[in-house]
């Protein structure tokens, strides 16, 4: 039995499936495995007739916090800054954007059926604020979580969520203090990361539309809940015990008291045994894979097998 249709055995009659990326680099061959997946999934849900609903996430709200070498002098102020607020490497628009339509292209490519969504404009429009709301109202039980989690006491004055410099731009420079049930209260700091710089300026705005973002654990708690996500795969090392899927799982049932998706974790590519890396050189772009083979056989590729299994490329070999 094809391993898609085992696994969709007992699917509900509605289903949202759920992935996302962040269009801050160049997209290794290893991450058009997720989008395939669950574009197959999604085909065999409708196969059964289900009502089945796919929907993508560009997280372009996040803050930059690496650059290619190419960029490193260019772009050096815009570190931390959120990924559709800075330039595009070519001059034209954002650099969501420049990364973001060569994702789309791969998918045009390979009929990946998604409906593409922008995290940027869901916190814009709002989407987001109930369970913003909801998440600042039950601090405590985040707290708890990740108390219980990583075995380590978190401070009371830690909040889920990080707030859009008003001053200079940053997102992952500032730190929010406090929650009156309106307002946030932060501070943009000099030290919080090593990869960028805050300005100090302190202050109290609204976490809503579009002000805030939330770190991307309690995040996807947030996204699950909103859009009611019923499968959600990932990479095997977010799906470890302890690890980032485990710790959105359990905000979502303490902050939320909702299930949180079918999932399971799919392998990594292997390049002489070793896992495919962009920074380390180790492997193809998708650009480069849809190059050298046609985008059937890229799609055949990754799902022919079980793709929580192991598949190794041996360039020597073949
Ligand atoms: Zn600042």
């Amino acid at each position: 039995m094809f391993w898609a249709d085992e696994v969709l055995k007992k699917s509900e009659e509605k289903e949202v499936l759920e992935d996302a990326w962040t269009p801050s680099g160049i997209v290794h061959m290893g991450g058009l495995k997720g989008p395939v997946i669950h574009d197959v999934l999604y085909k065999v849900l409708k196969e059964q007739n289900k009502e089945a609903k796919y929907i993508y996430c560009f997280d372009d709200f996040d803050p930059i916090d690496g650059l290619p070498v190419n960029l490193q002098v260019s772009h050096k102020d815009y570190m931390g800054v959120p990924t559709f607020m800075a330039p595009s490497p070519d001059g034209n628009g954002t650099f969501a954007d420049f990364y973001g339509k060569k994702m789309r292209e791969m998918f045009e490519a390979l009929g990946i059926e998604a409906e593409i969504y922008l995290g940027s404009e869901t916190y814009k429009k709002g989407i987001y604020n109930e369970g913003i709301r909801i998440m600042l109202d039950n601090v405590t039980k985040v707290r708890k979580v990740y108390e219980t989690m990583y075995k380590n006491p978190v401070k009371n004055d830690w909040y889920p969520l990080q707030v859009i410099c008003p001053t200079c731009d940053k997102l992952g420079t500032t730190k929010v203090t406090d929650w009156d049930g309106k307002e946030v209260t932060f501070t943009c700091m000099p030290n919080l990361v090593t990869w960028a710089q805050g300005c100090g300026t302190k202050g109290k705005i609204s976490p809503f539309d579009g002000n805030a973002k939330m770190p991307w654990k309690p995040e996807w708690s947030v996204k699950w809940y909103t859009f009611n996500v019923t499968i959600e795969w990932s990479g095997k090392d977010h799906m470890s015990a302890g690890g980032s899927f485990e710790v959105g799982a359990n905000i979502l049932k303490a902050v939320f008291n909702q299930e949180p998706p079918m999932a399971k974790g799919y392998e990594f590519f292997l390049w002489n045994g070793k896992k495919m890396s962009s920074s380390k050189g180790l492997g193809l772009t998708g650009e480069e894979l849809l190059k050298v083979l046609p985008p059937q056989v890229v799609r055949f590729l990754m799902i022919k097998t079980d793709p929580t299994k192991a598949v190794e490329f041996n360039p020597v070999r073949t």
